[in-house]
């Protein structure tokens, strides 16, 4: 369309040509081989005169265009179209010269009607007669009617209408000739063209075909293009990862480079002071050795040393005496009435109230003793003097103090007995065994030697010494002896023991069916005290009294060894708690249950007498000791007389009313001090 719109009305029959028949120009518009015969059809196509030979219809439409251009000029157009048709160029040919004084415009109308031949409408003829209407404006050339009698006019307007009508046709024959060669090289052209197309529409065949695999390849293409981008993503995902696996790594890296660099200069630090320490080793080895030997030397010279403690500590204990007397005087107790003041005195010792005291003064004053004036008589003083003298506030952590070495002593080798003697509710079981509660300052004697025993043990054994301990606890009632530690079914029934040899000609005691128990801490000890009181509570029940008049006897057999000396030392230690020392008063009248009563504590109390007189005859290296006399004394034969060293505390009840048993038990006391070295002195009134 574009190479032939320039040239008017004839574009639009090539279009109506192309339209039909094939695709749209757009499709080949590309094709450079199509642009040449068309050009050249439309070089063709505009011949003045020139017409295609098509049918009516085809006629009017093509026509279309220039007919309404040409109604545009008004009335030149409007033709009676009832009229026969006028070869429009004759009909041009006719308006040409009448029109011409309308200027350019009817000149525009016949190069108009020239160029398109198609759309001119025919001018009809006129035909004489056959139509009232008005003739046409533009047939002012025209003869007018002539009458009908004119046969001649009318006949030479025939014969000049005849010769126009030949020329018409002959011009119609030619132009019909040029049409049909014109159709013919339409034909020729429409052949070529359709050869054209069928080589066009093979090419396109192909051209599609290629398209088809071009799209398939485009298809396979993009499909791939599509599984690389997804590996492509893949991969970009796979190089991120690792680039943070890389930088991870590379940041790992940099610490163990700076822990490796630490490393190595510590690494160099450590081998600095390594090879220091190297010296300083050698140095130290050669040090060793000389302390090595020299530890030796200490040890044996230790050891020495020891063994002189040991002699010593014993010589000194002689010098003290093998026999010891403290005297211990309980404080008041709640509810108890007041002593008069002066009552019981405790003189300093020589070297005045610094000095621990030894001396206890009693004042007595004796109703019995009237005088001659009737007054009563002034009381009466009874000075003492012991090793030492514990007063009323004297605490029990003092008074084990007092006794620790003496203790100790046990440890190396020396048997050890410790009595309490005294009236009951002196305070014997306090000093023994301690006080009520539970109380650890109120601990007694046995638990804090036992502790103290273990506390050296454990020294020791830094020395090579090694010690072991066996605990056994029983009462002696009117001379029969009963396990403290029973338990079971044998708990508090007083089940009857005996002494007896541990073996033929063995010195060693050991009583029959009782408990001996290896201790070695504090909580054992205290376990087993625990025991003996529950035993004793048992048992008063079902006899009153009876703790009061019978002895509680606790056995420590002490052994000790040092293997690498072969040495073995063993020794018992036993704590007292004697019976209470009081007797009944013979002067009073008595009643029958009276006296059996009173020889009954007499029978019990003898094994006191049979322990003053043991150990006056021990004393007095008499060669018959009568140990046997009481199962007290036989079952501590081995721990009195000889090596063996004893302390009595003689308890003292602070009251006015307990004077006369006060009295008796020092002065018990004090026979027993003067026993062996005479320590004491006599007590003179
Ligand atoms: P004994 O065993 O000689 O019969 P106890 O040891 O049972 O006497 O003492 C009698 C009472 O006196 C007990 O209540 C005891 O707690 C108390 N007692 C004894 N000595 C002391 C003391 N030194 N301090 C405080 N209370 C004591
Ligand atoms: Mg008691």
């Amino acid at each position: 369309r574009t190479g032939l719109g320039s040239n008017g009305t004839p574009g639009y029959c090539l279009q109506g040509l192309f339209s039909q028949q094939r695709p749209p120009l757009l499709e080949v518009k590309g094709n450079s081989e199509l642009k040449t015969p068309l050009v050249k059809a439309s070089s063709r196509l505009p011949l003045p005169g020139s017409r295609l030979k098509r049918g009516p219809d085809q006629m009017e439409n093509a026509l279309e265009p220039a007919k309404k251009r040409t109604r545009g000029l008004g009335a030149v157009t409007k033709t009676d179209t009832s009229r026969p048709r006028v070869p429009p160029l004759s009909t041009v040919s006719q308006t040409h010269g009448q029109t011409t004084g309308a200027g350019g415009l009817s000149g525009w109308a016949h190069t108009q009607v020239l160029k398109s031949q198609k759309t001119a409408p025919a001018v009809p003829a006129q035909k004489p007669g056959t139509s009232a209407a008005p003739p046409p404006v533009v047939t002012g050339k025209k003869p007018g009617k002539r009458p009908a009698w004119d046969l001649k006019g009318q006949l030479c307007d025939l014969t000049a209408e005849l010769k126009r009508c030949r020329e018409k046709t002959q011009t119609l024959n030619q132009e019909n000739q040029q049409l049909r060669e014109q159709l013919r090289e339409a034909q020729e052209q429409a052949a070529a063209l359709g050869a054209a197309r069928s080589s066009l529409e093979g090419e396109l065949g192909s051209v599609r075909a290629q398209a088809e695999q071009g799209r398939q390849e485009l298809e396979s293409l993009s499909a791939r293009v599509l599984e690389l981008e997804d590996r492509l993503g893949t991969q970009e995902g796979l190089v991120q990862e690792l680039q943070k696996e890389q930088s991870e790594l590379q940041e790992e890296r940099r610490a163990l480079a700076a822990r490796l660099e630490e490393q190595e200069r510590r690494l160099q630090v450590s081998e600095a002071s390594l090879s220091s320490s190297q010296a300083e080793v050698v140095s130290l080895r050669q040090e060793t050795a000389a302390q090595a030997a020299l530890l030796a030397e200490r040890g044996d010279r230790l050891h020495g040393l020891e063994m002189e403690r040991r002699r010593l500590h014993n010589q000194l204990q002689e010098l003290k005496g093998n026999i010891r007397v403290f005297c211990r005087v309980r404080p008041v107790l709640a509810g108890e009435p007041t002593p008069s003041p002066g009552f019981l005195l405790f003189p300093p010792g020589p070297a005045g109230s610094s000095d621990p005291p030894v001396r206890l003064s009693l004042s007595r004053s004796d109703d019995r003793r009237g005088t001659l004036s009737g007054l009563p008589a002034p009381p009466t003083r009874h000075d003492f003097s012991f090793d030492r003298v514990f007063p009323p506030g004297s605490r029990q952590d003092e008074v084990f103090e007092e006794i620790a070495m003496l203790v100790q002593s046990a440890l190396d080798g020396y048997p050890v007995c410790i009595f309490a003697y005294g009236q009951t509710g002196s305070g014997k079981t306090f000093t023994m065994e301690g006080g009520p509660g539970g109380d650890p300052q109120l601990e007694g004697l046995i638990p804090r030697a036992l502790r103290h025993l273990f506390s050296v043990a454990q020294e020791m054994s830094g020395q090579g010494w090694t010690y072991s301990f066996v605990a056994s606890y029983v009462e002696i009632y009117n001379e029969t002896v009963r396990d403290l530690l029973a338990t079971g079914t044998r708990k508090g029934q007083g089940g009857e023991c005996e002494i007896r040899r541990a073996g033929p000609g063995s010195e060693e005691l050991t009583v029959t069916n009782a408990r001996y128990v290896p201790v070695s801490c504090e909580k054992e000890v205290e376990a087993l005290l625990h025991l003996a009181r529950q035993n004793r509570a048992v048992a008063r029940t079902a006899q009153n009294e009876r703790s009061s008049r019978s002895h509680s006897v606790f056995q420590l057999q002490i052994s000790g060894e040092h293997a690498a000396r072969g040495l073995q030392c063993g020794a018992p230690l036993n704590l007292v708690d004697l019976a209470g020392s009081e007797r009944l008063d013979p002067g009073l009248a008595l009643g029958p249950g009276e006296r059996d009563r009173l020889r009954e504590t007499q029978a019990i109390n003898s094994s006191l007498s049979t322990l003053g007189l043991v150990i006056m005859a021990l004393s007095n290296k008499e060669p018959h000791v009568p140990y046997r006399n009481s199962k007290l004394t036989y079952l501590l034969q081995n721990s009195l007389g000889g090596s063996a060293k004893m302390l009595m505390f003689v308890n003292i009840s602070p009251l006015e009313e307990n004077v006369s048993e006060s009295l008796n038990s020092l002065r018990f006391a004090s026979k027993v001090n003067q026993c062996v070295i005479g320590t004491a002195q006599a007590n003179k009134k």
